[in-house]
């Protein structure tokens, strides 16, 4: 039986510290569960939706966190249809409360449906001990399944998010593949990238994280972009890669910068894949996109049948993100907030454990 009250990390005012407090625990309507958080990491959009930059819906007080592995504690009126069970291992995309009816739904990916709700933005999040989700979005985790909660925890958004991409991207056997920006998200995508048989060169700007993906093994090749004039790049690049650009790249970081260092890389009908969300406008040059026959393709967080497939796959091939080792805590959360602020994650998805 769970508890009454439980202890959360709520975001009172935005740009202010999260508050750790007591506070009741949630009762599953419709199609939710009870679930207790197991683990839960911390992504670079909590910092923006902190900062009150994304997610205007999110209305103050709010418990944070899209990115968890929880067990079953309870189902809702309407859950059993799911196929869950109490004791269940699950996690969930950011995505949930779609309707099921509408177009979208039905014909595209749930992940397109207009009354979705997000976790940890306009429905409370994993920065607790409980919280109720959609049972419609879960995924469960197989019982022999030999990794531990912390490891699988960022897969439910950095890895689901890149996976999204890298599928969309559609690599083929022998294509290179650049991984522009190599914090949370690049660092898993490397990883799903080489299993999908492609060349990988990371980029960033920070030694630190190209030089863990390296010693990873999951980056062919690294390139420091961050003092390199545009042709400078471009010659860099065409060294790396037998004298040409790459077939592909992933840009998961936020900058404007990244988005205009893809596109000069890529070779004729090269893809360009937006996954990180600038706050900013970034030019296009539809002569460029024309000229070389590029492709721009968009990649979100998948609803549950596109997470299903990524946990699978990162299951059978043994692909689990890179963890910071120190077992955060939640009363850590306003330390882990600062240190992702300052760009220091090289030691990999800061992690908070329950249990
Ligand atoms: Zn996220
Ligand atoms: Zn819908």
């Amino acid at each position: 039986m769970a508890p009454k009250m439980m202890k959360a990390a709520v975001l009172k005012e935005h740009g202010k510290p999260l508050v750790i407090e007591q506070v009741p625990v949630p009762t599953p309507e419709g199609r939710h569960v009870l679930v207790r958080v197991l683990a839960a990491s911390l992504c670079h959009s909590d910092l923006t939706i902190i900062q009150g930059k994304v997610g205007a819906s999110a209305n103050t007080p709010l418990i944070l966190g899209h990115e968890a592995v929880v067990e079953i504690e309870a189902l809702g009126p309407e859950a059993a249809k799911y196929g869950l069970k109490v004791g269940d291992r699950v996690g969930a995309p950011l995505w949930q409360d779609w309707c099921l009816d509408c177009h979208e739904c039905k014909a595209v990916g749930t992940e397109f449906c207009a009354q979705l709700k997000m976790r940890g933005v306009t429905s409370p999040g994993f920065f607790a001990e409980y919280t109720t989700m959609d049972a419609a979005s879960a995924v469960v985790i197989p019982r022999d399944s030999p990794a531990t909660a912390a490891q699988l925890s960022p897969i439910f958004c950095a890895g689901i998010t890149v996976w999204d991409a890298l599928t969309r991207a559609e690599l083929r056997p022998g294509e290179t593949v650049a991984i522009v920006g190599v914090g949370g998200l690049g660092e898993i995508a490397t990883k799903y990238a080489q299993a999908f048989g492609a060349k990988v060169i990371a980029i960033d700007v920070h030694d630190g994280q190209l030089e863990s993906v390296k010693a990873g093994g999951s980056a062919d090749e690294i390139l420091n972009t961050r003092d390199l004039e545009a042709t400078e790049v471009i010659a860099r690049i065409r060294e790396l890669n037998s004298g040409r650009g790459v077939d592909a790249a992933v840009v998961t970081s936020g900058s404007k910068a990244a988005y205009l260092t893809a596109l000069s890389i890529l070779s004729p009908l090269g893809r360009l894949m937006a996954v990180g969300i600038p706050l900013e406008e970034v030019p296009i040059n539809p002569t460029v996109i024309a000229l070389r026959a590029l492709k721009i393709i968009g990649a979100k967080v998948p609803g549950q049948i596109g997470t299903a497939a990524c946990v699978e796959f990162s299951q059978r091939k043994g692909i689990y993100p890179k963890v910071n080792p120190r077992k955060f805590q939640l009363e850590d959360i306003n330390e882990m907030i600062d240190l992702m602020g300052a760009g220091k994650v090289e030691e990999g998805r800061m992690v908070i454990q329950f249990s």
